[in-house]
């Protein structure tokens, strides 16, 4: 039976603190993908909705990339009428479910919570997430569509970013289409974060809010091989917003990297989420995870692959990163669920080799003690390996998350479309306007790897933009593609 925590009684009765939200029993949460954060119940949403001062010039809304009226969705909830605070939200989000669990919110909206000057900020996210459960529970609602333009919009990738543009294309009554390359939509929200933070069903629920605004899906579509930019523009799309991502992994180029047991965060997600190892046998994927796990690296991405590392049986599982525990760039609230679970964090030390038997198996990686010096081109300070500080970590499983860079498809099949060295596109932050007329781009393909909101408000920009352009073209086409 699942026991729940129970939150700190003694923090609700000050209006200074934030209402906490249950969450799973960690040694009960550990060794299961059931989500792990539970919500607000009514009478908790409406105690935090009521901490919200309703600032005149709110500045939480500065500090959403989508810019969500935060004070009219809150005032909502305090009337208790939740049906027109989701509406309020939906007018600028699409996916609210998911914004409510995965956002960062304290370094975006609720970084600028006044309440936060002498206190906790107002939970925005919970009660975002509280307003979507709801809906989601009772069934969603789509808005009147608006009289067609004529106009076609071809959006490849089904990410944040694809289906924010998609969806707020389709609402200003545009014909859109998506070319998504794997079988379902959602992006990282469905092959990257795991079930325990976002539950699949969730994602499927936003996208098929997207679905009902008249949005349509091609699926197994991997543009730059099936159809190429030219070839959409030419055959019928009056425009096209790419949101294809940043997919693929970086490495550590250090000796030993090959061996087996040692798998990319990407790869080991992938499987875990996509292919449902952790549901063996039912689903006939299964993934080996060794007893003794490293994942080196500090972001979501490694606090998700140690947790999922964890659910399927690992024994130990050591984070690894090179930096101090104030630097690490992943969620402050995953890091505290992670260690809950026994997840352990090895910080300033970074690998310098994987050492193998004579199998090729990997059992053990050797570690370099770090030291912050000066800041770097990031602002942080950089790690400095410490001169004969090399020690031995006994593993039989490493997970490398270091990060991602873009997929280079869509790019070198693309002539005329301007790309960084980094490989991510060119374009104008505020419209996301490449260099090819018409195409237009969003998300982590344009910023590198940062966050779903941030690739949701590029897509929300692109659209506004792309709405501008289309309206400015005289003509409608026929669409051959869209078949
Ligand atoms: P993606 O989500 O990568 O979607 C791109 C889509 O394009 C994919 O579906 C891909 O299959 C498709 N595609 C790619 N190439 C093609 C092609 N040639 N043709 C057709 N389709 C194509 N952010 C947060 O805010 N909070 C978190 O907690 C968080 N946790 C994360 C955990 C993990 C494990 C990972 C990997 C990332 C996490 N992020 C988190 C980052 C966030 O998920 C990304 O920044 C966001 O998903 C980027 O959205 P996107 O639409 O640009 O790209």
């Amino acid at each position: 039976m699942q026991t729940i925590m129970k939150p700190p009684s003694e923090r609700n009765s000050a209006q200074s603190a934030a209402v906490p939200m249950r969450k799973i029993d960690p040694q009960n949460r550990a060794h299961t993908f059931n989500e792990v954060a539970l919500g607000y119940t009514e009478e908790e949403a409406l105690r935090e909705a009521r901490r919200c001062l309703s600032c005149p010039q709110p500045r939480c809304v500065e500090g959403c990339p989508v810019g969500v009226d935060i004070p009219a969705f809150i005032r909502l909830i305090k009337d208790g009428k939740y049906d027109a605070s989701i509406r309020k939200v939906k007018e600028k989000n699409s996916l609210p479910a998911v914004c409510g669990r995965v956002c960062p919110q304290e370094q975006q909206c609720q970084n600028h919570c006044v309440r936060g000057r002498k206190g906790d900020p107002v939970s925005i996210g919970r009660l975002e997430r509280f307003v979507a459960d709801i809906e989601r529970e009772k069934g969603i609602v789509t808005p009147p569509m608006t009289k067609p333009t004529g106009r076609r919009v071809a959006i490849v990738g089904a990410g944040p970013a694809g289906l924010t543009a998609a969806a707020d294309l389709a609402k200003l009554g545009h014909r859109v289409i998506v070319f998504e390359a794997l079988h379902l939509a959602g992006g990282v929200l469905v092959y990257g974060i795991p079930e325990f933070r976002l539950p699949k069903k969730i994602v499927q629920t936003e996208v098929d809010y997207v679905k009902k605004l008249g949005v349509r899906f091609h699926y197994d579509s991997l543009i730059g091989r099936l159809f190429t930019i030219e070839e959409l523009l030419k055959e019928g799309f009056d425009a096209v917003f790419i949101g294809s991502g940043a997919g693929l992994p970086l490495f550590l180029g250090i000796p030993g990297e090959n061996l087996g047991g040692i798998y990319s965060a990407n790869e080991f997600l992938i499987r875990v989420n996509m292919m449902k190892s952790y549901r063996f046998p039912e689903f006939d994927t299964p993934i080996k995870i060794g007893e003794h796990v490293a994942v080196i690296g500090g972001g979501n991405v490694a606090i998700d692959s140690a947790r999922s590392a964890l659910r399927l049986g690992a024994k130990e599982v050591c984070i690894i990163y090179r930096r101090s525990r104030e630097e690490i760039p992943a969620r402050a609230e995953e890091l505290q669920n992670a260690e809950e679970e026994g997840v352990d964090c090895r910080f300033l030390a970074a690998p310098t080799r994987f050492i193998g038997d004579e199998q090729g198996k990997v059992t053990g990686v050797e570690l370099a003690a770090m030291e912050l010096g000066e800041p770097d081109a990031s602002g942080r300070r950089r790690p400095v390996p410490i001169k004969g500080s090399e020690f031995i970590l006994n593993v039989d499983t490493a997970i490398v998350a270091i990060g991602r860079t873009p997929n280079p498809i869509i790019q070198s099949e693309t002539q005329g479309l301007k790309t960084t060295a980094k490989g991510t596109i060119i374009a104008e932050q505020e419209t996301g306007r490449t260099s090819i007329d018409g195409v237009y781009t969003g998300g982590d393909i344009l910023t590198g790897e940062a966050t779903v909101i941030s690739a949701m408000g590029a897509g929300k920009r692109a659209a506004r933009a792309m709405h501008e352009y289309l309206l400015s073209k005289d003509q409608a086409k026929t669409l051959p593609l869209s078949s």
